[in-house]
């Protein structure tokens, strides 16, 4: 299908639409949603000195190029997390957020490691998530499902430890049984391929969580095969350079593998040179399971309507596209069988709505 650039008025008439669907979040790193104005209040409680002293002066900072560059920042950025307050006002501001945007569902990913390596124990930053979690369910309707990530640079016997205290929080309390739902596997990918990980997603299968990866952001086509054969993931995140292999992509229309799709994350890294390049339209001719996620948005500068606004203009997505996006975030997600029929019906509603509008 080709699509042209939208005019002014198109691009109102589809951005206007758009205000009507509803969104699954499936792809966004809790840590990464710590602001700049939330970094510097942080850093103010515990006196931990920052380089920078303003919001402005943080914004700035974060111009990384690459991958690695900005994962040495965000590591920065998690060492003002510490207490049950700092988790749970994260989790809330950022659900807030979200439900602004007509967010009604939300997978959030954690990284353990990244937490106990500094002492902080990960029953309390769980239990933090959870309460937030609860209240955004309390306040705006929104569920949420927790995702906890191994580290993919960190030591293969540190993230089998991980698992097991995953397994041992989850079991512990039956809140957390079904909310906390898969286990993922993130941070740098180049030269950590998905099968270093086998055991400890074959321990989290035979555990009964689902299982998701990175895969194919920095790293080759390879690596989600891995992700596929060797881990049996039910969720891709990225999977960006599926595109280099026309076998992979007919196989990933025929099974519809959920895609999260981080565009803007990827331009922001350096990952394409412009958003263009991201090819997001291909995804979508190609039939695939794919939709649109931020990522890690405090850091990219773009939360989930920055996000859409910018690929409705860079590729030219029509109405049809972005209400085949919105279903597909809700077929992709974890939520349940009962959760999803809601979500669907919420989906088809508010796109009625979105043409009546868009027509008066
Ligand atoms: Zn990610």
């Amino acid at each position: 299908m080709t699509r042209t650039k939208h005019n002014a008025k198109e691009l109102a008439k589809v951005l206007s639409f758009a205000r009507f669907l509803i969104w699954c979040v499936l792809h966004l790193h809790i840590e990464g949603t710590l602001d700049a104005e939330l970094l510097l209040q942080l850093a103010k409680k515990y006196k931990v000195k920052l380089k920078w002293k303003t919001v402005a002066q943080i914004r700035a900072a974060y111009q990384f190029s690459s991958l690695d560059e900005f994962l040495a920042l965000y590591y920065q950025g998690c060492n003002v997390l510490r207490d049950y307050d700092d988790f749970y006002t994260l989790t809330l501001r950022y659900l807030t957020r979200a439900a602004r945007a007509n967010v009604r569902h939300v997978e959030m990913f954690v990284d353990p490691q990244t937490h106990t390596n500094r002492g902080i124990e990960l029953a309390m930053v769980i239990e933090a998530m959870a309460d937030a979690a609860l209240e955004a369910q309390r306040q705006f309707g929104m569920t949420t499902l927790l995702i906890p990530c191994l580290l993919r640079d960190h030591p293969i016997e540190s993230g089998m430890d991980t698992v097991e205290s995953i397994l041992d929080i989850r079991q512990r309390d039956k809140r957390f049984k079904n909310w906390i739902v898969a286990l993922g596997l993130d941070s740098s990918e180049a030269n950590y391929p998905p099968k270093l990980f086998k055991r400890h997603f074959q321990r989290a299968k035979e555990a009964g969580l689902l299982l998701t990866a990175h895969a194919g952001e920095e790293g080759p086509p390879a690596y989600i095969r891995q992700a596929m054969k060797v881990l049996g993931v039910n969720r891709l995140d990225h999977a960006k350079r599926c595109l280099e292999d026309r076998k992979l992509v007919a196989e990933l229309r025929r099974t519809q593998m959920p895609i999260t799709n981080c565009p803007w994350s990827s331009l922001r890294l350096g990952v394409v040179n412009k958003l263009a390049d991201y090819r997001l339209d291909t995804f979508l001719d190609e039939g695939l399971c794919s939709s649109i996620h931020t990522d890690d948005p405090a850091y990219f500068g773009a939360y989930e309507w920055q996000t859409l606004e910018a690929c409705v203009e860079t590729f030219g997505l029509t109405m049809d596209d972005l209400f085949q996006l919105s279903i597909n975030s809700i077929v992709g997600s974890f939520a349940s069988k009962a959760r999803k029929i809601e979500l669907k019906a919420e989906a088809y509603a508010g796109a009625a709505r979105g043409f009546q509008h868009i027509q008066l």
